[in-house]
């Protein structure tokens, strides 16, 4: 019997250094463990950036189409951010969690709420960025960006914190392999739960208990 994938979600305002972390814990769990993990990819009605894929990063679409999802119950969430849509598909999340994959929704608070309330076994996760001034810095990046702009991304910011108390888990992105460690702990947390180790370890525990009974009738 497969054991089911779990579901988590990783929220975090940008600049917290959410993608780099995802990446490396992909990288780095299916190096390592036996269990597939997944990012799960979003619909959005935003315009695709230089180096994206359409399937690999989104799956890219218009409004109408994405109104058409809506009013077909296709999504597990859906919510409107920085003026575009973004929705995560219903089918496929639990399609591959079916299959034993463990996936992560890569969405904003919003979302989180939403699958919240219709999957009350998710795992949240909140990434925060150390302080103020490291995300301002992370922010301006290469520095091309006006201060009208950056002020901007700085209130989205602060709008997305303040529903970090909503989450189940917080981690301040300060140094990374730490918030490496740290995810990494809470994949791990989840999948050493004991009603999945009593479907992973069910050979074990049957032979173990089977012994058991052995003895008892001697
Ligand atoms: P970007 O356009 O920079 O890739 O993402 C912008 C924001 O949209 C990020 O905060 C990201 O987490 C969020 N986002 C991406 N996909 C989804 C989704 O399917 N649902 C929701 N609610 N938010 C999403």
């Amino acid at each position: 019997m497969t054991v089911p994938g779990n579901l988590f979600i990783l929220s975090a305002p940008s600049g917290a250094g959410k993608s780099s972390l995802i990446n490396a814990l992909l990288k780095q769990d299916n190096q390592a463990s036996a269990r597939p993990m997944q990012v799960s990819v979003s619909h959005t009605t935003r315009d695709i950036r230089p180096g994206e894929n359409n399937g690999e990063h989104y799956h890219f679409v218009d409004v109408s189409e994405f109104k058409q999802l809506i009013s077909q119950n296709a999504f597990y969430e859906y919510a409107e951010v920085f003026g575009n849509y973004y929705g995560t598909s219903e089918a496929a999340i639990d399609a591959q969690l079916a299959l034993g994959i463990d996936v992560f929704l890569d969405i904003d608070w919003q979302g989180a709420q939403q699958v919240r309330m219709k999957k009350p076994s998710v795992t949240t996760v909140f990434i925060s960025p150390p302080s103020k001034e490291e995300l301002e810095k992370r922010l301006r990046g290469r520095g091309q960006d006006s201060d009208e702009i950056i002020a901007g991304r700085m209130a989205a910011a602060q709008a997305e914190c303040s529903h970090y108390n909503e989450f189940d888990y917080v981690i301040v992105n300060d140094d990374f392999n730490q918030a490496l460690v740290d995810l990494t702990t809470i994949v791990n947390n989840q999948r050493l739960k004991c009603r999945q180790q009593a479907i992973a370890q069910q050979a074990l525990f049957s032979k173990l208990l089977a012994n058991n009974e052995v003895e008892a009738a001697e």
